[in-house]
């Protein structure tokens, strides 16, 4: 095979998967379908009622991941600034963070499975440590305060949360798929259409790297139709 011949199927190989990878991004709800979502939690039989729109309304307008949400504890909350304080690590010895913390030490021979799980449960990076307010909408303050009315810390497994989102889409009869990142993307989607600028969002959002933020701006066109129109009028 010449160079020119191996540098085209490299070229090729790229645009193919340019092509066939989902990215998060796609699945995005609109603000319909988000409505739609939340309406049906409202047709489950409780507790699942409340957990599903608790879930769907921490992931879909604060960006919270399912692990997030899965070790979500009343201690986060700062009630005067009305903020949901995602913290560095918070204790926990639960079967996911077990098995992550298993491996952790596979991967790591100078790590024990028990030191690794000293400093479980902590958010994805460093970055997602980060303080998010909640007081955006009534709708989303009244939901955390009638979560702490009932409960301390969210108390089910990560597997619960995929669960409850899967039947509150089910009972929405949502085509596409819907699943915990992509209601986050969806709350990304959201401040970035409202106009939420690219540090303010990656801050909000807990990204390590600003460039996520500015790709959704971009797809949310919302930035660039405001300097276009700044200039036309
Ligand atoms: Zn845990």
């Amino acid at each position: 095979m010449t160079q020119w011949q191996t540098e085209s199927n490299e070229w090729a190989d790229r645009h193919r998967r340019s092509l066939t990878t989902r990215h998060t991004y796609e699945d995005v709800l609109t603000d319909r379908e988000f409505e739609l979502l939340v309406e049906a939690c409202s047709e489950l039989p409780e507790p699942r009622r409340f957990q599903a729109r608790f879930i769907c309304l921490i992931a879909g307008r604060l960006g919270l991941r399912a692990g997030e949400i899965a070790h979500f504890d009343t201690n986060w909350l700062d009630w005067d600034r009305k903020l949901v304080r995602i913290p560095k690590s918070e204790p926990c010895a639960c079967g996911y963070c077990h098995r992550q913390a298993a491996q952790e030490a596979s991967h790591n021979e100078t790590l024990s499975v028990q030191d690794a799980l000293a400093s479980r449960w902590h958010p994805k990076t460093i970055a997602s440590a980060r303080a998010i307010p909640f007081d955006l909408s009534l709708r989303v303050e009244l939901c955390i305060e009638r979560f702490s009315d009932r409960y301390s810390s969210f108390p089910h497994s990560r597997t619960t949360v995929n669960r409850r989102v899967q039947e509150a889409a089910e009972q929405a009869a949502l085509s596409g798929r819907v699943y915990p990142h992509c209601l986050r993307a969806t709350a990304a989607s959201y401040h970035a259409y409202k106009g939420v600028a690219p540090v303010p969002l990656q801050a909000l959002m807990g990204w390590s790297d600003l460039a996520t933020a500015q790709k959704y701006i971009r797809i949310s066109g919302t930035a660039t139709a405001d300097a276009v129109r700044q200039v036309h009028y």
